[in-house]
């Protein structure tokens, strides 16, 4: 866990611009944004990635889904964001600490490339 990059963002011991925190939740600007608004959400617990969800830790996905709302309220995000997680290497998940990317202020299309 020590080596985790989010852990150490969350620590303070990497800057980041934070967009939203609570006891549990942090958010910040994304470092390589693909949107014009483009923010992580990450819980303060470390957990891998959306695989390791579980009944026992369930509950933070909740909380940052709050946060999520709160913070697109608060930026008048009304026409619309999206949500996104990646899980695993097929899905390009780069950083092993669950996160999900808020995307917005744009027109979004919806492609993913794929042998089907
Ligand atoms: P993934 O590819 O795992 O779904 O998303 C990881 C995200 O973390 C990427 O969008 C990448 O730009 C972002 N990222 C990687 N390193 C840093 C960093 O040091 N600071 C910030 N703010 N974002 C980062
Ligand atoms: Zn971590």
């Amino acid at each position: 866990m020590n080596d985790c990059l989010f852990c150490k963002i969350i620590a303070g011991e990497i800057p980041s611009r934070k967009v939203y925190e609570d006891e549990f939740v942090y958010a910040f600007c994304d470092i390589n944004p693909i949107a014009p608004i483009h923010y992580l959400f990450i819980p303060k617990q470390h957990i891998s990635g959306a695989s390791e969800i579980t009944p026992e830790n369930a509950e933070i996905v909740g909380k940052i889904f709050t946060a999520i709302a709160k913070v697109a309220a608060d930026e008048n995000l009304g026409s619309g964001f999206r949500v996104v997680t990646n899980c695993g290497e097929d899905a390009g998940q780069t950083v092993g600490h669950l996160h999900f990317h808020l995307l917005a202020g744009t027109a979004m299309g919806w492609t993913v490339q794929a042998g089907v």
